[in-house]
C-alpha cells in the first residue's frame, strides 16, 4: 500500500488545515455556542466560494481537460475530509456543494439531468446546496422499508410522504427523494426523483435539534400531492425499465463511507490534542493514569486511519472496497467516541461544565456511528460480505 502524498495533494491538505484553524473552528464553536445552523446569508459561504469551494466535479461532455491538473485521489479526499473535521465537522457539512447526491447523479443521471441540476454548480454565483432524502421516521437502518410513494399521473410524478433528519435540505436548489413506486415491491420499486426547492407540496420544512453538529441543519418534512415533471425521474424512462433506484442509493453510502471514518478519525484526533493541551495546562500529564489515556487514544486512531486509508487506497487501485469501507467506517467511528470519552474522564469536572471543545467533540462524534448506515449495519454488511451471501 502506498500512501505518500505527492506535491499538490501536500498543499491541498495544508491550505485545508489553515482554512480549518482560521475559519472552521470558529464558526464552528460560534454555532455550537448558539445552538443553530450557520444562516444561509453568512458571508462565510462567500468566502467559500472566493476560495473555489462549492463546485461539482462533473463537467459537460466535450468540456477540455485543464492541462497539468490531476483528479484528487480517494487518499488526499480523505485526509483533506479529516482534516476538515479535526477543526469543525458539522461546518464541513454546512459547506455549499452538490454533496451527497452528487455521485448518484453524475453515475444515474441523464445527460439533460446532468446539465439542468449540476450546470450550475460549475461556478456557482451564489451559495447552493443539494440534498439526499431517503431516510424517513419509519425507516433508517432498513432503507428497503421506505413509505414515501410516487404515483405516475399522465405527464407527471406525485409525491406523498416524509422524510427526516436530511441535511441542508431546506436551503438546497433540489433535493434528490428516494421514493416507492410501489410499496409492496420493497427495493425493487425504488427510485429517486428530483424535487426543486419552491415545488407545491414540498415542505414545510423542520429544522430538527441535535446533540452536536449544530453548524449544520438536519431538517425533517413532509410531501404532500407534490407533482414533479416525468423527467425529473433519475435516469429518466430508461432507468424505469433497468432502475438501479436502490443499488444506486447503497453506492452513494458505500462511496461515503470512508470519509465518515476519516471524519470520524479527524474528531478523535481532534479531542486526544485538546486532551493532551489541557493536561499539559494543569499538570496532569506526570499522572500515570492520564498518560494511559493518551496511549489508548493514540494507539487506535492511528489503527483506524490506517484501515480508513486501507479503504481509499483500494478505491484508487479501482479495487473492491466494501469489506474495508464498511470496516473502517465502524472502527473509526468506535474509536473516536471512545476517545472523546477518554478525553472527557481526563477533564475530570471540567466535562460536565459544558464548555470544554472535548465536551462538544464528545457530542459531535456520536453522528459518526450513525449516519450512512449504523455500526451494527456496517457489521451484518462485512459478515454477509465475508460468507458471500447476497445483500
Ligand atoms: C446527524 C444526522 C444526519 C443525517 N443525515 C441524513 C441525510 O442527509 N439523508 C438521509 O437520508 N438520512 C440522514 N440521516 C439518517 C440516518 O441515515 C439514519 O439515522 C440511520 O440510517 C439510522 O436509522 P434510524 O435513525 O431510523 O435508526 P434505526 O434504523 O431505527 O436503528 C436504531 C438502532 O437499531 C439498530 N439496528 C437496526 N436494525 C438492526 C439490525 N437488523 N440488526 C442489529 N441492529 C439493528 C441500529 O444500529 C441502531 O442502533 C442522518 C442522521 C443523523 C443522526
Amino acid at each position: 500500500m502506498h500512501l505518500e502524498l505527492d506535491a499538490d495533494s501536500k498543499q491541498r491538505l495544508e491550505r485545508a488545515r489553515e482554512i480549518g484553524r482560521t475559519e472552521v473552528r470558529p464558526i464552528g464553536l460560534e454555532a455550537d455556542r448558539l445552538g443553530r445552523p450557520i444562516p444561509v446569508d453568512d458571508s462565510y459561504f462567500a468566502r467559500c466560494l472566493e476560495r473555489g469551494e462549492g463546485r461539482t466535479r462533473w463537467r459537460p461532455a466535450g468540456t477540455p481537460k485543464r492541462s497539468g491538473r490531476r483528479r484528487r485521489s480517494t487518499v488526499t479526499t480523505l485526509l483533506i475530509a479529516e482534516e476538515l473535521s479535526y477543526w469543525d465537522r458539522g461546518v464541513g457539512v454546512a459547506n455549499p456543494g452538490p454533496g451527497l447526491p452528487e455521485g448518484n447523479v453524475i453515475a444515474q443521471g441523464t445527460e439533460e439531468q446532468k446539465e439542468k441540476y449540476l450546470s450550475a454548480f460549475i461556478k456557482p454565483d451564489r451559495p447552493r446546496w443539494a440534498s439526499f432524502a431517503m431516510t424517513e421516521p419509519g425507516a433508517g437502518s432498513d432503507a428497503a422499508a421506505i413509505r414515501t410513494t410516487a404515483r405516475k399521473d399522465g405527464d407527471s410524478w406525485i409525491l406523498n410522504g416524509a422524510k427526516c433528519f436530511i441535511g441542508n435540505a431546506s436551503r438546497a436548489d433540489w433535493i434528490l427523494v428516494q421514493a416507492t413506486t410501489d410499496p409492496e415491491r420493497g427495493r425493487a420499486a425504488q427510485r429517486a426523483f428530483f424535487v426543486e426547492q419552491g415545488t407545491a407540496g414540498l415542505g414545510p420544512f423542520k429544522i430538527e435539534p441535535k446533540m452536536g453538529l449544530k453548524a449544520y441543519e438536519s431538517t425533517s418534512f413532509p410531501l404532500q400531492d407534490c407533482r414533479i415533471p416525468a423527467e425529473n425521474l433519475l435516469g429518466g424512462e430508461k432507468k424505469r425499465e433497468r432502475p438501479e433506484g436502490f443499488k444506486g442509493a447503497m453506492r452513494t453510502f458505500n462511496a461515503q463511507r470512508p470519509v465518515i471514518a476519516a471524519n470520524a478519525v479527524g474528531i478523535g484526533r481532534s479531542a486526544l490534542d485538546e486532551t493532551l493541551r489541557f493536561a499539559r495546562e494543569h499538570g496532569l500529564i506526570k499522572q500515570a493514569r492520564v498518560r494511559d489515556r493518551i496511549e489508548h487514544m493514540t494507539r487506535k486512531l492511528r489503527m483506524a486511519r490506517l484501515i480508513c486509508l486501507r479503504a481509499g487506497w483500494l478505491a484508487d487501485q479501482e479495487r473492491p472496497n466494501v469489506v474495508e469501507a464498511s470496516m473502517c467506517k465502524y472502527v473509526a467511528a468506535a474509536v473516536a467516541q471512545e476517545a472523546t470519552a477518554l478525553g472527557m474522564e481526563v477533564l475530570g469536572a471540567v466535562a460536565g461544565r459544558g464548555d470544554h471543545i472535548v465536551e462538544k467533540l464528545y457530542r459531535d462524534v456520536k453522528a459518526m456511528d450513525i449516519v450512512e448506515g449504523t455500526g451494527q449495519i456496517q457489521r451484518m454488511i462485512i459478515a454477509r460480505k465475508l460468507v458471500e451471501l447476497p445483500r
